[in-house]
């Protein structure tokens, strides 16, 4: 499951950030998760569910927050809709994915015990 590598990668970002804080344990995190990033969100959260065990996380709550993919055109900029024919009305050209595709660790709270 790629979710689950993912979630791992994730762990150890905030095990590190946590680190710089000793004693504290990871409250809350905030993940942003574009449209097009190829992660199933259930997946994600389900993996993340089995390996903060034992991790710093532990007793962490995670809120994801899902990115709608956005397009533009990269000749005019003009923005086009995700649905339609991904391609400039104007110029023909193709769309680029401007935002959509991140998976961003957003936030971390920690708590100090
Ligand atoms: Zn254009």
């Amino acid at each position: 499951m790629h979710e689950y590598s993912l979630v791992l990668s994730l762990l150890e970002h905030v095990a590190a950030q946590a680190a710089a804080h000793p004693g504290a344990s990871v409250r809350r995190v905030e993940v942003r998760i574009g449209e097009q990033a190829g992660v199933v969100v259930e997946q994600f959260a389900t993996a993340f569910e089995l390996a903060r065990r034992d991790t710093v996380a532990a007793e962490a709550e995670l809120v994801l927050e899902r990115v709608p993919a956005r397009w533009a055109c990269p000749g005019c900029a003009r923005e086009i809709p995700s649905g339609d024919r991904l391609a400039c009305p104007d110029c023909g050209d193709p769309a680029h994915l401007v935002a959509g595709d991140e998976l961003y660790l957003m936030r971390l709270e920690l708590e100090v015990t």
